[in-house]
């Protein structure tokens, strides 16, 4: 019985050991104690307490004597390492090694830090800021509408581009000394998701000079003569910049590029030089067909030794005038009607001379690292705030839709299938838009996001297309009709680019996400790879000792953790006293899956080795569990930084609970596939060892967030707020939201009449074709109602009827012997009239 106390009492001590993450000398001195006891109270039989203490001795001396561990242990295990480690290229070393860990590495660590997420500062825009995006930037939205600018101009009218220059939309991240406007991320973020919510077409030509691309890089890392000359002129928009990765044979695989430069000299404006000669064909570059100034990547090769020792010098970018000879720039691709510039653009054997690359000849060959750094800004900031706005768009638009649109003597909105896919959206939104302003707030704290900006990009896109395809179900037909009175299609047929640019989502889901996560925000991976390149031979087996004891414990702990947080339903994790008693648990069911993630992740690493890089679908799941983690901590600060909005609390739950779930499914998703079944059904028993805890999110609380989207309020201009309302009448949102409104004022007047009915003292018989404006009257002419409410019936009625028209063409959609521009324009004119017509009659 005592030595099954004991037994009892050391398993205990282990996990608690294990549990808050103990030093090697702890654990030696516990399990000491515990032999001491043994011996003590002759709990062994004194053959197995003496084999026990042999053992002992001969760990404990060795792991605990520093010198003695690496040479016994950890020389060996290095040397492993060595060998079954997949090479590694330079880009792959420069892709993974680039940026900074932020709170990813938190979430990572199996016990995330709250106090320090909940630490930053809420986001604000300088008063400067403010006022450019509620004056210049409701311009630019007024001026344009997605319809002409797709079906008319095909293009930005040349009013709206000189508009843009004008008023430094293209320099909106360049610095004021050299003529920008110098905004933080925060305020860039809220000029594309206000932009986005009105024309993707807008939101994309301005989001390019703003993010990965001539303007960046020179800022980073260009000489001061080329920051002098071209910053400024980029900022007036003197320059319309592109920047040219992408070549037919390298997309995703962009480190692949064919494209060269030969280190040669060469004639440059009458004199000798030294430069590069420079083939290269590139394809879907934005704003390439415009572009007065190419950004260019190609990779360097120096066969003749002109500039040292390297023969493959390796990606270089460089700027070119695309007057120069032998540009040939121009054409355009047709982008899924976004009509945005974007086109192909090659040379051949074009010589530029060395101090066109970006930061002149020292720069050559560092082309990748620059382009690895420079990512957080276009895939933290630019795709995921014009996916937000798209969202807010569909989300403001089709919740007022679905209020005035009835069917079956009711509104769609109220039908719970239409209420599923609205709470969706509302739910959705709240998570993107939360996920938006906290990246924005890590890039302007001076964090370089990697693995975070990869999470924003591929799952705020992926949401946004998520909330637009629920847009496009619930208005049917009205979506699909394009035209002027259409206020979704665009959007539709437009999300696919932000799901494909600056790393396609599937790609960055299977590769990126848990592929540089594990590596980068594990505390130990990237410290024990380092080591096995270090040529130093001390250092690396010093580093490669203490990585890996670090690793050991850290993954003992995790696992004691979450079997631990497991049984507990992590009821005892302490949560930071200060946040909202409502949000409390999930700050604890948080910290129960980042264990589950970081023991997972060590186990999957351990076993599977080099070959998880290869089981996408695995590492897409651990990768999923990690970015859940990240939309869930910033939902949970977005409600702390609003004020804990309690009547926002339903859209916070319900992508609480939607995020919580799904991260269950991931997980299980990595157990059930696990290829070593045994190992699985062990990790199993720790990660739900009293089977799967998280559900849907109830019906009744998916009620209580689609009914936010379905009127106006508070709530409603906190989920959508920063999206554009244009002052023109016929505007589709403006009718929308003016048809809401009256419909909401119309309701009272007509449960009058209706209960007027039921009493009988009203007659609901009306001639065929009358409709509730004659029961108006009549109920008017009876003292039933006052004129008042037969006018709130009656405007509700007519502005519903506008809503609801869908434009119509002639027969052939008034293309017959018109050239496209016209062609476009005749259809707007026939629309337009068409819907005067309607409204006149
Ligand atoms: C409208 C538009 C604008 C663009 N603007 C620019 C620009 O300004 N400058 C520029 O240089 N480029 C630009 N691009 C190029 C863009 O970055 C590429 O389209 C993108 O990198 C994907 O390459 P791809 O289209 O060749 O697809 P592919 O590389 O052929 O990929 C096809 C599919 O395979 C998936 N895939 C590939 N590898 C893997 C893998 N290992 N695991 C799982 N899935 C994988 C991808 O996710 C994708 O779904 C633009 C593209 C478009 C469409």
């Amino acid at each position: 019985m005592l030595t099954l106390a004991w037994l009892v009492a050391l398993l205990v001590v282990a996990f608690a050991l294990a549990y808050v993450n103990a030093s090697g000398v702890a654990w030696t001195v516990a399990l000491a104690v515990a032999l001491g006891v043994a011996w003590g109270a002759s709990l062994l039989p004194a053959w197995l307490a003496l084999a026990l203490t042999v053992v002992f001795v001969l760990l404990a001396i060795p792991l605990n004597v520093t010198a003695l561990r690496r040479k016994l242990v950890s020389d060996g295990v290095l040397s492993a390492f060595r060998k079954i480690l997949p090479p590694m290229s330079q880009t792959e070393k420069e892709a993974i090694e680039a940026g900074t860990v932020w709170w990813d590495g938190d979430l990572f660590s199996g016990n995330p830090d709250w106090n320090k997420l909940l630490a930053v500062q809420p986001p604000t825009l300088s008063p400067e800021e403010q006022r450019f995006l509620d004056v210049e930037t409701e311009e630019l939205c007024e001026l344009i509408t997605d319809w002409e600018t797709t079906q008319v101009h095909r293009d930005l009218p040349p009013k709206v581009w000189q508009f843009i220059k004008d008023k430094g939309f293209l320099g909106m991240s360049i610095a004021k000394e050299y003529g920008g406007l110098g905004f933080s991320g925060y305020a860039h973020s809220q000029v594309m998701t206000k932009l986005s919510t009105r024309s993707g077409t807008v939101a994309v030509s301005v989001m390019v000079p703003n993010s990965l691309g001539p303007g960046e890089l020179l800022a980073h890392y260009g000489t001061d003569a080329q920051k002098r000359h071209y910053l400024p002129r980029l900022a007036k928009g003197l320059e319309i910049p592109c920047f040219a990765l992408t070549n037919p044979t390298a997309g995703s695989d962009a480190a692949s590029i064919p494209d060269y430069g030969i280190v040669c000299w060469g004639e440059h404006e009458g004199k000798k030089v030294l430069g590069l000669r420079v083939t290269w064909d590139k394809r879907y570059i934005t704003l390439g067909p415009i572009a007065t100034l190419l950004g260019l990547a190609f990779r360097a090769y120096d066969p003749d030794h002109l500039v040292g020792d390297k023969e493959d010098i390796g990606i270089t970018c460089a700027l070119i005038p695309t007057s120069h000879p032998g540009v040939e720039i121009g054409r355009r691709h047709m982008p899924l009607s976004a009509v945005f510039q974007n086109g192909p653009n090659w040379g051949k054997d074009v010589f530029i001379p060395m101090d066109w690359i970006i930061g002149g000849q020292p720069m050559l060959g560092r082309g990748w690292r620059m382009l690895m750094e420079c990512l957080a800004a276009g895939r933290g900031i630019s795709l995921p705030s014009s996916a937000t706005g798209m969202a807010k768009l569909a989300v403001r638009a089709t919740g007022g839709y679905a209020r005035v649109r009835t069917q079956f003597k009711t509104p769609i909105g109220k039908f719970e299938g239409i209420e599923e896919a609205l709470t969706r959206m509302g739910g959705n939104l709240y998570m993107m838009d939360a996920a938006r302003a906290l990246t924005a707030t890590a890039i302007d704290i001076g964090e370089k996001p990697a693995v975070i900006s990869g999470i924003a990009k591929l799952h705020i896109t992926q949401r946004g297309r998520e909330v637009v395809n629920d847009a496009m179900d619930i208005v049917g037909g009205k979506g699909i009709c394009m035209g002027p009175s259409n206020f979704l299609g665009a959007a539709y047929m437009q999300l696919p680019v932000a799901i494909t640019v600056e790393g396609a989502n599937i790609l960055t889901r299977s590769l990126i996400v848990f592929g540089q996560g594990a590596i980068r925000c594990h505390p130990y991976v990237l410290k024990e790879m380092q080591a096995t390149t270090e040529k130093d031979r001390a250092k690396a087996s010093a580093d490669f000792d203490a990585a890996l004891f670090g690793h050991i414990r850290f993954t003992l702990a995790n696992m004691a953790r979450t079997l631990v947080m497991g049984l507990t339903g992590s009821h005892f994790v302490s949560v930071p006293r200060s946040v909202s008693p409502a949000t409390r648990r999930y700050y604890q069911q948080l910290t129960r899956f980042s264990a589950a993630l970081a023991f997972l992740s060590d186990i999957s690493m351990g076993t599977l080795g080099g070959a998880l890089k290869r089981k996408e679908k695995l590492s897409a799941r651990l990768g999923d569990v990690l970015s859940l983690l990240y939309l869930c901590s910033a939902t949970l600060k977005r409600y702390e930084d609003e004020g804990r909005q309690s009547a926002d609390a339903p859209l916070m739950h319900w992508a609480m609970w939607d995020a919580m779930w799904k991260a269950q499914g991931a997980l299980e998703g990595v157990l059930s596939n696990f290829p070593n079944r045994v190992i699985a059904a062990f990790m199993r028993r720790f990660v739900f060892p009293l089977g799967r805890p998280y559900q849907v999110p109830s019906d009744k609380l998916g009620h209580k967030v689609a009914r936010l989207l379905l009127e106006p309020s508070a709530t409603r201009d906190r989920l959508v707020a920063g999206s554009f309302v244009s002052k023109a009448a016929d505007d589709p949102v403006t009718l929308i939201e003016q048809a809401l409104v009256a419909t909401l004022a119309a309701e009272p007047v007509e449960a009058k009449l209706r209960a007027a009915i039921k009493d009988r003292r009203l007659d609901a018989k009306l001639p065929p074709g009358a409709g509730i404006d004659a029961l108006a009257a009549r109920a008017e002419a009876q003292g039933i109602v006052t004129a008042a409410e037969v006018q709130a019936i009656a405007t509700a009625r007519e502005l519903t009827a506008k809503v609801i028209r869908v434009d119509d063409f002639p027969q052939d959609l008034g293309t017959s012997g018109l050239r496209p521009l016209e062609y476009g324009r005749a259809a707007v004119e026939a629309s337009n009239s068409s819907i005067v017509d309607q409204v006149a009659a």
